[in-house]
């Protein structure tokens, strides 16, 4: 992709009414723009970003068997009448009328409709385990929406909705959740922590938040210090062997780690004062189970092997992609802007030609552009007329992993140079080499 072509709104000054540095950086790379209270529109730098952060989060979910489906942002009253939440759902609910006065409303959350889907088709044990999620846009009337699309009225969503035909299938269905969220944080660059999260009116302890800890988190955390040294599973974990995948989770739960709301004095004091981590957190995911809440007043029913009608065991598990990105650029930047993890990075590369019109300097440009392209990298070339400083201004801002930098003297010697953003190391290279280092 070529500057000059792009459309990338870089903001030279600090937006004041920005209180966190995630806000603050993402308005400034020109990734989002404020439409309104708590409503962004992504610009192409933030749309790429969160394309990566979903693909992630789809490949995950797919790797556990979880299946893709995609419903309506709009929903009607009636369902949510069925379960009895339109009146409890209270303020957060955006309600609306269609043109026959019919009241609809904009989905904070999803399992009525998906509750709906299961009771129209599914009638069998035999068509069990079953989990579908979709990645959709939300909207919740937030009281203080604020900190950018970290707490914002609409916003992204990746919600899945498990069906079992009991409470043991459906822990096991909690348990694959739990361990592709491992996975998908750390995908992402993310230390997430798994904890004991409040389950409500319904009690029982299957319920955790995961949490990256950061200064600017909105929650109180508690967690043991062995966390930050856990392993995440890799890629061939077998989501088939309930014991394995339960095994992990065992790990993941053994030390100490709880919200504000979970807090458990006497466990904590039980802990030695150098393992102990008390720090703000913010809430990326959630995870649910909540047995038959919806299933029983939707009538989702499925016939069992002893014969008899079960209602379905469920669980929903959410995380928010776009949240997640203003989490991420919490945890990774630095005073000259963020520093994006490979994985999600908008582009792999910056191409920073310092003397554009310069015959050499194009011409190593145009040579590093085709060559890093056709090794499958994501390009980004400032090909514009702008002044050396503003360009590496602008480099450092948008966070790419890699800058390489083309000017006049080293074109004549063949040599370009090769930043690194996360390390700030620099190293000068022929050409080919450069080529080959990153390709
Ligand atoms: P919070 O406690 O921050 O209000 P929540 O507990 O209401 O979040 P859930 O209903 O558990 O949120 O939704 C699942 C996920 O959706 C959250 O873990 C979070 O990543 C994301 N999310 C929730 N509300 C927002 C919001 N207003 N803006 C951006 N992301 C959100
Ligand atoms: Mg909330
Ligand atoms: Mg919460
Ligand atoms: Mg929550």
């Amino acid at each position: 992709m070529r500057l000059s072509r792009y459309f990338l709104p870089i903001l030279k000054e600090n937006p004041r009414e920005a209180e966190i540095v995630s806000h603050r950086l993402m308005l400034r790379a020109g990734m989002i723009r404020q439409q309104g209270a708590g409503s962004f529109s992504w610009l192409p730098l933030g749309k790429r970003v969160l394309d990566k952060v979903c693909r992630i989060i789809r490949e995950e979910q797919d790797r556990s068997g979880a299946l893709e489906i995609m419903m309506p942002t709009i929903q009607s009253a009636d369902l949510w009448r069925e379960s009895g939440r339109y009146d409890a759902y209270g303020k957060e609910m955006l309600r609306i009328k269609d043109r026959h006065e019919r009241d609809m409303l904009y989905g904070p959350t999803n399992e009525e409709m998906v509750t709906d889907i299961f009771r129209g088709y599914v009638k069998s044990y035999k068509d069990l385990p079953l989990n579908l999620y979709h990645i959709q846009w939300k909207f919740r009337d937030e009281v203080r929406p604020r900190f950018g699309v970290m707490r914002s009225r609409e916003f992204l969503m990746k919600d899945a909705y498990s069906f079992d035909l009991d409470f043991e299938a459906g822990k096991a269905a909690y348990f694959r959740m739990f361990v592709a969220y491992l996975r998908t944080f750390t995908r992402m660059g993310l230390q997430a922590i798994p904890m004991r999260a409040d389950t409500g009116p319904i009690g029982g302890d299957l319920s955790h938040e995961f949490i990256i800890l950061a200064e600017t988190g909105e929650s109180q955390v508690y967690c043991h210090r062995d966390y930050l040294e856990f392993d995440v599973p890799g890629a061939d974990v077998d989501f088939t062997d309930d014991a394995a995948i339960a095994d992990i989770v065992s790990k993941w739960t053994g030390p100490y780690a709880a919200t504000d709301e979970m807090h458990d004095e006497t466990a904590w004091d039980a802990i030695g004062e150098d393992d102990k981590v008390s720090a703000r957190g913010i809430e990326v995911g959630h995870i649910f189970h909540f047995g038959d809440k919806y299933s029983k007043p939707m009538n989702a029913r499925v016939t069992g092997p002893d014969g008899k009608e079960h209602f379905v065991s469920m669980g929903s598990y959410g995380i928010g992609p776009s949240r997640l990105i203003a989490a991420i650029i919490e945890a990774s930047h630095d005073e000259n802007g963020i520093i994006w993890p490979q994985s999600i990075a908008p582009f792999d590369v910056g191409l920073i030609n310092m003397k554009s019109g310069d015959g050499e300097c194009d011409r190593i440009c145009e040579e590093l552009e085709a060559a890093l392209t056709a090794a499958g990298l994501d390009v980004l070339y400032d090909d514009t007329d702008q002044r050396p400083g503003g360009k590496f201004a602008t480099a450092d801002l948008i966070g790419l992993p890699w800058q390489v930098i083309v000017g006049p003297r080293g074109a004549a010697a063949g040599e370009v140079e090769l930043k690194n953003r996360k390390t700030g190391e620099r190293e000068n290279l022929p050409v080919a080499q450069a080529i080959a280092r990153l390709g």
